[in-house]
């Protein structure tokens, strides 16, 4: 049965496209729905976008740049400023929706809400701070000027794990630089990003900047987008598997990509980390999100003095999480997006178990309805479990021991991956001596997040290439022109 507040949420959220500054319905007039994960109920049905409409969004964007582009970058800091001010405003509502359509916590929601608002007030302040350099040609004679200017139209595609922010950190440095965008949500967390968009409605945005698609199928509505000679940029997050095949495709008309892609993180504790210290960041690098972040610790190694300690330290932090429907105000850990992952969680905690590993606490689902997996911690964790080498993204912590820093640092590279890594230890030159052979493009040091509107986020290898945040997340959507003048 669905509280008042949740019906009232979920009725102020424009359920249709947003393009050219207009809603309106899917060109067939088709719909999908959206569920709560915690109940399997249907909460909303949404516009099913078609390719032509896609297309649409497409030629909303292109003609829109065309004056965009010119725009004071004052006016564009403004209308940020007051996107941000309006989502602060809004935060209890946006978190309340947040955790209807993806299930996490409403305490989480209220972290990522204001996490992608911050990012909306950074790129306020550096939309008034996109400059160039100016110099002397060597030989004396010329001078060397460059400008900065926007990409031009660009398309975002975004997953359903932080349906707020990972829109928030694309879109608000697109709008500082000038450029106009298409957004595709994940199909099953779109609201979130449509409230976004109806707030930047009402903050001033000109109609046609953004525009937002809701394609109840991804591949066959954005490939034709992505191969438009009218975009300019392609900026993912989700995936690497997807973002491998939707790189082939931006390489059609040479597109500038970002990828965020997916993550395998090691988190390393030393000997002299200080175990209390360890697990309170261990809890939020395992837990934020239940587990289902890019971020998200997958394999704790621990130093062997101090790892049966560790392991069960965590046990009993795990296994004291409250686990519900994420509305109730005191559950901790909500359930996991669907069937499927639910599955494949426990698919891997049962290939680790099979062929060998100790379950301390959890390795199981939680029975009824929802798709709840118990907070797990692992230990005995055989070399060749899959869980070591793939993704969980669900609340399970597989323990580790090792015996040497050399051993540490193979273990934690020895991935394809290389988003984020953490490490726990008191000693100073053994922090900066592991840091720098860490293979990832972050790493969290005596901390448990690394999340922060201030700084580049970011991955190498197979966890993709460019940054989002900071000042370095506003030169994806700019490209530097640069002009020989004879003097
Ligand atoms: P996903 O790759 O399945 O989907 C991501 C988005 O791509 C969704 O909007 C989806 O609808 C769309 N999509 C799927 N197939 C597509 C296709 N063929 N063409 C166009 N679009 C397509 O990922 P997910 O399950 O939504 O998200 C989880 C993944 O995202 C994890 O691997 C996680 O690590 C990663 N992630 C990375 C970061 C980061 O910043 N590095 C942040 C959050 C999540």
């Amino acid at each position: 049965m669905m509280r008042s507040d949740e019906s009232a949420v979920l009725a102020a959220v424009p359920q249709r496209l947003f393009i050219g500054g207009a809603w309106r319905d899917g060109g067939e007039g088709a719909t999908f729905a959206v569920e709560d994960p915690a109940t399997g109920e249907a909460i909303a049905h949404v516009a099913d976008a078609t390719p032509a409409d896609a297309l649409a969004a497409l030629g909303a964007a292109h003609e829109t740049f065309a004056s965009w582009r010119t725009s004071a970058p004052r006016e564009r800091s403004d209308i940020l400023r007051r996107a941000y001010d309006l989502v602060v405003e809004r935060s209890d509502a946006l978190a309340l929706l947040m955790t209807l359509e993806m299930g996490k916590a409403l305490s989480e929601s209220r972290a990522e809400v204001a996490y992608a608002a911050s990012f909306l007030r950074w790129y306020s302040e550096e939309a008034v701070r996109i400059d160039g350099r100016y110099s002397s040609n060597e030989s004396g004679g010329g001078r060397i000027l460059t400008m900065k200017q926007p990409v031009g139209p660009c398309v975002f595609i975004t997953p359903w794990n932080f349906p707020l922010a990972m829109g928030a950190r694309k879109i608000a440095p697109a709008i500082a630089a000038g450029c106009t965008m298409v957004v595709k949500p994940a199909r099953l967390t779109p609201l979130s990003t449509l409230m976004l968009a109806k707030i930047f409605e009402e903050a001033g945005l000109p109609g046609g900047v953004l525009n937002v698609i809701t394609p109840a199928s991804s591949g066959s509505v954005m490939e034709p987008v992505i191969k438009d000679p009218r975009t300019r940029k392609l900026s993912f997050t989700g995936s690497t598997e997807v973002g491998r095949s939707l790189m082939a495709q931006a390489s059609e008309q040479i597109l500038r990509v970002s990828m965020e892609l997916g993550g395998n993180a090691p988190f390393l504790v030393f000997e002299d980390a200080g175990l209390e210290a360890a697990l309170d960041g261990a809890m939020i690098a395992k837990m934020r999100n239940v587990g289902e972040a890019c971020t998200s610790a997958n394999r704790f190694h621990v130093a062997a003095a101090v790892a049966e300690d560790f392991a069960q330290g965590l046990a009993a932090r795990m296994s004291s999480l409250k686990i519900g429907r994420g509305v109730d105000p005191d559950v901790e850990v909500g359930p996991l997006i669907d069937a499927d992952q639910l599955d494949k969680v426990a698919e891997l905690v049962d290939d680790a178990v099979t062929k060998g590993a100790t379950v301390l606490t959890g390795g199981e689902r939680v029975d009824g309805p929802g798709h709840f997996y118990k907070p797990t911690v692992l230990t005995d964790i055989p070399e060749d479990a899959r869980l070591l080498r793939e993704e969980i993204f669900g609340p399970v912590a597989p323990v580790k021991a090792f015996s040497s820093e050399q051993e540490a640092v193979a273990a934690a590279n020895a991935t394809e991956f290389g988003l984020v890594s953490y490490l726990y230890t008191s000693d100073l030159q053994r922090a900066w001596r592991v840091t720098e052979l860490l293979e990832t493009g972050m790493v969290g040091l005596n901390q448990g997040m690394v999340s922060n509107a201030g700084a580049p986020f970011g991955g190498v290898k197979h966890s993709g290439t460019g940054r989002e945040g900071g000042p370095e997340g506003i030169e994806e959507y700019l490209e530097i022109k640069y002009v020989a003048m004879n003097i």
